[in-house]
């Protein structure tokens, strides 16, 4: 079956959806191939916090293109909305990332030091600045650093605007539908095949996720991307408990529009399996009941599951596969895909038209771990 598209995007994540948006802006016409529905493997589980700031832990590559991509957000939310109609709900109160030991603060108060001298906004709260700011709602701290500029989105509404402006641009998406092999002609793509049929393209985007090294297979790649568990708790809120993102080691709350509040996220390597565990829950709740003691009271809405695409150095992977014309990926953001959503789909637009991107893609090579 000859396609009408140009390019062929497997996987309807968010990364999937925001390579999507852009090719679809810069004129390409993807085709989007997912295998069950779109949004419904890790970025249905995941918070939306664009925490460049709060994430990262060092002033490295990685940490540049967070900050990147976060600071696309204001002009892509308002782009989306023109086209769409659709809010992603971008929610700019910022993040309080609490010290809750001596260790904790001095590496907070190092942090702060890199990240102003980086040119960002990193302000430091004693405890009682804090209660102030933010309201007596915490167990004892040792002060927080507050991220005015980390930001959060609703991963469904970023999803469903992304989908519906690609749409209007010319992207095609088709759900319930499963890439099962890659076309080669020598050293070329020519397509991919699903158990409907053929779909022939010149260009394929690997953009599955945790699934990307099992596809990447197909041509002889053992892409190392692997399966990172994350459970999270969605709590009940009749009223909103702060506006703002409160973040520790490994926890992390952020109220939602919806009125619920998030608390996320274990991080589990058990392969990829994806059951809701008591442990985890519990794990979550009483963490989140000792920093935020009010968040105790609250009832729960659901417990959430994904499977995040980890690599072993944390960097994300872009570009071709090493010796196959037309085959591209775009994976391995492990805890930020939301977070740099934004900038894969530009870069990968950027490699589609042979355009010599603005950053620097050596450090997200996909050669450096193979
Ligand atoms: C609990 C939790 C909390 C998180 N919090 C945050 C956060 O606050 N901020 C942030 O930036 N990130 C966060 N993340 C990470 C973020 O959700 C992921 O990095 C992101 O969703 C990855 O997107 P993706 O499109 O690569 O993968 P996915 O969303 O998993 O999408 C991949 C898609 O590929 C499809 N697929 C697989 N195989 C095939 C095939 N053969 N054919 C067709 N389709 C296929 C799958 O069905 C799936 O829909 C969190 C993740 C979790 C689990």
């Amino acid at each position: 079956m000859k396609s009408t598209h140009d390019v062929c995007i497997v996987g309807g994540g968010v990364i999937g959806c925001a390579i999507a948006f852009f090719a679809a802006r810069k004129g390409f016409r993807p085709l989007v191939i997912e295998r069950n529905e779109l949004g419904s493997q890790s970025t249905q589980a995941g918070a939306g916090m664009l925490g460049a700031q709060v994430e990262m832990e060092k002033p490295d590559a990685l940490y540049r293109l967070g900050i990147a991509s976060r600071d696309m957000y204001k002009d892509l939310q308002a782009e989306l909305k023109e086209i769409s109609g659709i809010d992603i709900e971008l929610q700019t109160a910022g993040i309080l990332r609490l010290a809750v030991s001596e260790d904790d603060r001095n590496q907070l108060l190092a942090r702060q030091k890199w990240q102003t001298e980086e040119g960002q906004r990193a302000i430091w709260l004693e405890d009682e600045e804090l209660r102030k700011e933010a309201g007596d709602l915490f167990g004892s701290t040792y002060g927080a650093l507050y991220l005015p500029d980390d930001h959060q989105v609703r991963n469904q509404a970023l999803l469903q605007a992304l989908v519906a402006s690609a749409t209007k641009l010319g992207a095609k998406f088709v759900q319930h539908t499963e890439m099962t092999g890659i076309i080669l002609q020598g050293d070329t793509v020519k397509g991919i095949t699903t158990p409907h049929g053929q779909i022939a393209v010149d260009a394929v985007i690997l953009a599955a996720g945790a699934w990307t090294g099992i596809l990447s297979r197909h041509c002889g790649v053992e892409l190392p991307v692997f399966p990172v568990k994350g459970q999270a708790i969605m709590a009940e809120s009749r009223s909103p408990v702060t506006p703002f993102t409160v973040f520790t080691h490994g926890t992390y709350m952020l109220p939602k529009l919806t009125g619920h509040i998030y608390i996320g996220a274990t991080m589990e390597r058990c392969g990829f399996d994806k059951t809701p565990s008591l442990e985890g829950a519990a794990r979550l709740l009483s963490r989140a009941a000792e920093i935020m003691p009010p968040l105790g009271k609250l009832g729960v809405h659901s417990h959430l599951v994904g499977l995040r695409p980890g690599s072993e150095d944390g960097y994300p992977f872009f570009g071709e596969l090493p010796g196959i014309k037309g085959l591209y990926t775009a994976t391995g953001h492990l805890r930020n895909g939301v977070l740099l959503a934004p900038i894969t789909g530009a870069i990968l637009a950027d490699l589609l038209s042979e355009k010599v991107s603005g950053i620097d893609l050596a450090p997200f090579s996909v050669n450096r771990l193979l």
